[in-house]
């Protein structure tokens, strides 16, 4: 009998077969390649405008001459200083290869077919990946409309009220990726309060560095109250590693070990290791950071409400600018400028462009060629 074609997509995992790839800004290489353009500026995957910190960077040229060796696959150092930054044991954190990889390892930890995990709409677009990856189902809480609390910004009744019996995640991104929105620290605590002890909460603090509004704080300290609660963070932002990937868990010891044995055991290498250990020291560096995005983030502002142009207000290194009109023509008339930002149509905001906080020079350049485009 003649053997039936492969068909790969039917040998896929259910949640496979219907996941959209995560779609990650366009590389400078990539619009230089299709248009042959002198002078980009990419302010579309909200990277660190500094550049990588000197001790980082030093001690990431220093780790390279043993790049013979296995890393670290413990990350004692990394974690022992994570630890004692946070006054955590050493036992509550869990290293990943990006924060990315930690949010992976918590779905393929607490995650089978026929469980859910609850997450907000607009929210980060990692948990539904992982979700479905991991062959559970995503429900999706609705946000906020603005009555309530911020338009576009979690809403933790409803994401409260969304938890069914499989329920086993919620995922909380505290500042929130595309929308810069944030839940107030006592919010979060009364919210910790009334999730059920078997639902893992992730509170993904990715941005926790950059957030100077008075009512927001750190879950970290709830830690102790809750062994259901994850707290990730990243040395991506404000910390300026993207390029090395490194991020991390902090939860109870007991969480921390089940996520141990899921995770690849070396899954952050030696240079980032060395890199993220440096970075953490550097205060410095993340102090400039910080001032950096604060000054940059109030002339993006200052611009587009000088042009009456909406945004919602943002407490992270980016904001979303709402066009009131389709996004994307202006996006594409972007490029053609010279300028990256993110379209956040597969985040359910086809009118809204997010733009990364850059330098004072690229943020003007993205307002000139912003003004290009509207007078168009
Ligand atoms: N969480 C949020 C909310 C983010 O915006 C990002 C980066 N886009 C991440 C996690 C993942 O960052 P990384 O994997 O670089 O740590």
């Amino acid at each position: 009998m003649p053997s039936q074609p492969l068909i790969p997509e039917r040998l896929a995992a259910p949640g496979v077969r219907t996941l959209t790839p995560y779609q990650p800004g366009k590389p400078i290489g990539e619009l230089q390649r299709e248009l042959g353009l002198k002078q980009i500026v990419k302010l579309a995957s909200n990277e660190n405008p500094l550049g990588p910190g000197p001790r980082a960077l030093a001690a990431a040229q220093l780790a390279a001459s043993e790049l013979h060796l296995y890393p670290d696959g413990g990350g004692h150092d990394l974690k022992t200083a994570l630890a004692r930054k946070t006054g955590l044991a050493r036992e509550q954190i869990t290293l990943g290869n990006g924060s990315n990889d930690v949010l992976e390892v918590i779905a393929r930890t607490f995650l089978v077919g026929g469980d859910s995990a609850v997450f907000s709409d607009h929210a980060f677009a990692v948990y539904p990946i992982v979700t479905q990856a991991a062959g559970a189902t995503g429900i999706v809480a609705p946000a906020h409309d603005g009555r309530r609390g911020p338009r576009y910004g979690h809403d933790l009744d409803r994401l409260a009220g969304a938890i069914q019996p499989s329920t086993k995640i919620v995922f909380i991104a505290n500042p929130n990726n595309p929308t810069g929105t944030y839940v107030p620290l006592v919010r979060l605590e009364e919210f910790l309060a009334a999730v059920p002890p078997h639902v893992i909460v992730v509170v993904d603090e990715a941005y926790v560095e950059y957030v100077e509004a008075p009512d927001y704080g750190s879950v970290v300290r709830s830690l102790p109250c809750y062994p259901n609660l994850i707290v990730t963070r990243t040395f991506s932002k404000a910390y300026g590693l993207a390029g090395l990937r490194v991020g991390y868990a902090m939860s109870s010891p007991q969480v921390a070990e089940l996520l141990n044995r899921v995770r690849q055991p070396f899954n952050v290498n030696s240079i980032a290791l060395a890199a993220a250990l440096a970075a953490l020291a550097d205060d410095d560096y993340l102090a400039q950071s910080v001032a950096l995005n604060r000054s940059g983030l109030r002339q993006l502002t200052d611009a587009l409400g000088q042009r009456r142009l909406p945004y919602v207000p943002s407490v992270g290194n980016f904001v979303a600018m709402d066009l009131q009109r389709p996004a994307a023509p202006i996006y594409e008339a972007l490029l053609r400028q010279g300028v990256i930002v993110r379209p956040i149509a597969n985040y359910g905001l086809p009118n809204h462009l997010r733009i990364t906080v850059g330098t004072e020079a690229e943020n003007r350049f993205f307002i000139e060629a912003l003004d290009r485009v509207l007078r168009l």
